[in-house]
Formats: structure tokens, C-alpha cells, sequence
């Protein structure tokens, strides 16, 4: 559903949020291959929640059901029933960053050729898919959807006649950008794939049956009680099916290009992706934030819940307490509230609560992980104003978001990145602040812990250095933003 035509408008709180691309899951022939796929992707929900779907292959074809909203709302008993058995099955889930909001372009995509199916689910951006999609159509392809998924099945098929494995390596051959593919088909082979950078995160994990599952994050590993094995390697192609699992590397060695947000934002806290944990590298992120921005105060604490890794590294290092002092309604999803500028507020309002007896009169630190628009930030901080908070310190545990992601994640383009708009004196006044430090770009590498961090991750959105080029119009679109008028 287009959000814009929607009456149950989202609060702005999660407007102001950068927001996921999607989740991807895959099990290879289990007994309860559907039921699974479910929890796989109900563990997957905060990558992505406008649309969720799980296909099957059994009998020699694929079924599927997918729909909009959340894992929750598509799926009951019944539908679950409906897919259930000894099958191979993915799931999906959606958040779109390219392509409309509507159920056409929600995910597993389903093809039929020469007798045979294929499902696929993604997650990534495939950056040059203007012109791979003019060419296709040109030859005589028919799109159904407004996906750059969906050219992945179009050139697959293309090359079938060699045999899957051939036909895959042609396909990502041609592939620029970010993408995370697990692929489905009508005889349960499972195949996950992992582009040359290896932008978005794939991991593999083993059931106690022995079998094979694929996951975006290790959290849905454990909801299945799947054993972690590894991440799969960047250009990487896994393909399961009876004769065991076996790896394909189509591609020359690049520059891995690892996406760095996952660990400051999107991913789950108690997951591991490209073989490292989240709760603790966002808490080192803290620590080195309090190393670089040490600043006097009664106590630190998060804007919940994306702070919350972060404070909690910034206030063991500096020893300033730690306190929960803004709660978060979890109740507060959607408001029939029409977003004019004064609804705006009260819907960021009815979010978060100050807890008024740790606030007053105190000088504090705040810890939040980025800041977008600046929107959401601005109405929390003046709600603590009001409130008689003394001084108001921010810090962020990462540098500031100057520029777009055309990788899988959903940032404002340009123009509207508050960063890029106003320097970060500006943007402590506009914010109203005493004092704001964002993280520096070395601080964040060196927190990650990962050897030669310069060289295993893409900041782009922070230094814009892109690690893979553009469509010709993607990168004139790109340009376009970059000398627009801010
Ligand atoms: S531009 Fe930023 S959000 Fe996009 S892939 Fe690179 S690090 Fe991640």
C-alpha cells in the first residue's frame, strides 16, 4: 500500500528513520519448510515491513502467498497450512526502495519457463537495472512489476538452456550494485547469492536435521535453532540440493564494500553479519564516541530504541550513569492524525515519554546513531526544553549522512539529508543543543574491529566515495543531487 494514499498515516517518527530494504530466508527440503520460513522472516521484520511472502516448491512447481503488511497480517494458520509439508521454501521481507509499495512488486517473484518454476527474493539495489531493463525490453522481455528484482529471473531464463549453474553465473555476471539473492526452484534446489562487494549481509546455518538454511541476519538463525556456520563470501554463489551444498565464485576478487550502517543501524542487536556482533559493535561505537566527545554531565542517555547499544558504551566509558529517561510507547504504530507540521510533533510526542523526576534541572548527554532529517530530533529536544532539562549535550555514533545510499537503503536524496544542508555548528543550533559530535569516519572503522576496515567497507553515505558506479542515468541523477541547490 502507497503510504500517501493511506488514512492510517505512519507516525513521522519513522519517516525521520533511515529504513531497510528488505530480508531475505531460505531452507532447503524440510518437513516444515513453510512454518519455519515464517519464524525465518518473522525474525527478519524490522528489514523490511510493507509486504512479506513465502514460496514453496513442491510437486515439481512453486506455490506462493504473499501480501502487504507485516509477517503478522499476511500470514495465518490456515495460509500456513495451505504451504505446509516436506518442501523446500523462501521468504521476503519488504521495504521498498525501488519500485512502488504494491502487492505486484512484493517478493518471493514467481516465473514460469519451459515447464519449470523459479522464485526469487532480494535484497540489495542492482544499480545498473535502467539499462539492463531497456535492453531486456527491447529484445521483447514483458516486466511485470517496477522491480529491479525482477530482471535477475529475466536474464536467468535467458541463459537456462546451458543448465542452472551456467545460467546463474551469466546472470550475475551482469549485475552491478548490491544484492543479496536466495533463489527457489520447482525441484527444491535452494541457491543463495552474494554480489562481488558484498554489500548487504547472507549468512548459512545448518539445523540439528542437517539441513541447510539461508538468512540475512544470524537472529533468524536462532529463532529456527539453525547453528551459524559462516557468512557467505562476497560474490559467492551456494547451491543446495541433493547431492549436498557446494560453492561457485563467478566473479574476479573486488574491493568487499560491506555495508557499514548495518552495524550502526539496521541490523538486529543480537545478530552477527559479516561475521561479527552488533550489540557489542555498537557499544564500542559509544566507547570511542566518549573518547572523542567527552563532555560533564548528570547522566547518559539514548533516544530509544536506536541509541540505546551506543549509550550504553558511552556511559561505561565515561562513567556518567546510564538511564532510560525518554520511555518509548510500543503500542504507538499508526495514527489516523492527517500530518500537518503541529500533528507531526504530537505524533513524535506520543512515541516517547520524558521521565520528568531524572530530567529536571539535570545537564544531559543524549546518544542517538544518525540523524536524517533532523525532524524527529528537533521536536525530542524541545519536548526536553520545555521540561526544564539544564543543558542538553548530543552525540552520534556515526558521522554525518551527507549523502545518499544507491545500495538498498532508503536515505532522503540529498537535499533533504539535514547534514548535508547545514554544518554541524548549524545543525546544533537549529537542534537547539549545547553542544553536538557526530563520530569521526576513523573512530567508526576502528570500532568495527575488522581488520583493514578501510578496505572491507562501503561509507558512502558519509564520504561519498561510491565503491560500484552508476547507471549513466543513475549517476546523473546522482550528480543532479550533488550540485543541487541546499
Ligand atoms: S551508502 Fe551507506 S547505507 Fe548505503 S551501502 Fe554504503 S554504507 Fe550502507
Amino acid at each position: 500500500m502507497n503510504q500517501s494514499a493511506n488514512p492510517f498515516i505512519e507516525t513521522t517518527d519513522a519517516e525521520d528513520r533511515p529504513r531497510e530494504a528488505c530480508g531475505v530466508f531460505g531452507i532447503y527440503n524440510h518437513p516444515e519448510a513453510a512454518k519455519l520460513t515464517y519464524f525465518g522472516i518473522y525474525a527478519l521484520q524490522h528489514r523490511g515491513q510493507e509486504s512479506a511472502g513465502i514460496a514453496v516448491a513442491r510437486d515439481k512447481k512453486i506455490d506462493c502467498h504473499k501480501g502487504m503488511g507485516l509477517v503478522s497480517e499476511v500470514f495465518n494458520a490456515e495460509r500456513l497450512d495451505w504451504l505446509d509439508g516436506h518442501y523446500s521454501a523462501i521468504g521476503h521481507v519488504r521495504y521498498s526502495t525501488t519500485g512502488d509499495s504494491t502487492l505486484t512488486n512484493a517478493q518471493p517473484f514467481v516465473v514460469t519457463h519451459r515447464g519449470k518454476s523459479y522464485a526469487v527474493v532480494h535484497n540489495g539495489n542492482i544499480v545498473n537495472a535502467y539499462s539492463l531493463k531497456r535492453e531486456l525490453e527491447e529484445e521483447g522481455s514483458i516486466f511485470q512489476t517496477t522491480m529491479d528484482s525482477e530482471i535477475f529471473l529475466h536474464l536467468f531464463v535467458k541463459s537456462l538452456k546451458r543448465g542452472v549453474e551456467e545460467a546463474l553465473i551469466n546472470t550475475v555476471r551482469r549485475l552491478k550494485g548490491a544484492y543479496s539473492f536466495v533463489l527457489l526452484t520447482s525441484r527444491g534446489e535452494l541457491v543463495g547469492i552474494k554480489d562481488p562487494n558484498g554489500f548487504r549481509p547472507l549468512c548459512l546455518g545448518r539445523l540439528t536435521s542437517g539441513d541447510y538454511v539461508l538468512a540475512s541476519e544470524t537472529c533468524a538463525l536462532d529463532l529456527v535453532e539453525a547453528v551459524y556456520i559462516r557468512e557467505l563470501e562476497p560474490g559467492e554463489i551456494v547451491i543446495i540440493d541433493d547431492s549436498g551444498i557446494r560453492s561457485i565464485h563467478p566473479h574476479e576478487a573486488v574491493r568487499r564494500s560491506c555495508c557499514i550502517f548495518e552495524f550502526i543501524y539496521f541490523a538486529r542487536p543480537d545478530s552477527n553479519i559479516f561475521g561479527q556482533n552488533v550489540y557489542q559493535t555498537r557499544k564500542a561505537l559509544g566507547r570511542q564516541l566518549a573518547r572523542e566527545a567527552p563532555v560533564e554531565a548528570d547522566l547518559v542517555m539514548p533516544f530509544p530504541d536506536s541509541g540505546n547499544y551506543a549509550a550504553l558504551g558511552y556511559a561505561e566509558e565515561s562513567g556518567i550513569s546510564f538511564d532510560l529517561a525518554m520511555i518509548r510507547n510500543h503500542y504507538v504504530g499508526r495514527t489516523f492524525i492527517q500530518p500537518t507540521q503541529s500533528m507531526r510533533d504530537f505524533g513524535v510526542r506520543m512515541k516517547l515519554n520524558p521521565v520528568k523526576d531524572l530530567l529536571v534541572g539535570k545537564d544531559i548527554i543524549i546518544i542517538e546513531d544518525s540523524i536524517i532529517r533532523g525532524t524527529t530530533a528537533k521536536t525530542r529536544i524541545k519536548t526536553l526544553r520545555e521540561l526544564g532539562v539544564k543543558r542538553i549535550h548530543m552525540r552520534i555514533s556515526s558521522p554525518p549522512h551527507r549523502y545518499p545510499c544507491h545500495y538498498g537503503i532508503d536515505f532522503s536524496s540529498r537535499g533533504e539529508l539535514v547534514a548535508a544542508r547545514k554544518t554541524v555548528e548549524e545543525l546544533g543550533e537549529y537542534l537547539d543543543l549545547d553542544s553536538l559530535y557526530y563520530l569521526s569516519l576513523d573512530g567508526l572503522l576502528a570500532a568495527t574491529k575488522v581488520a583493514d576496515p578501510k578496505n572491507n567497507f562501503c561509507k558512502a553515505c558519509f564520504d561519498g566515495c561510491y565503491p560500484v558506479k552508476f547507471d549513466s542515468n543513475v549517476s546523473k541523477m546522482c550528480l543532479e543531487q550533488a550540485n543541487a541547490p541546499i
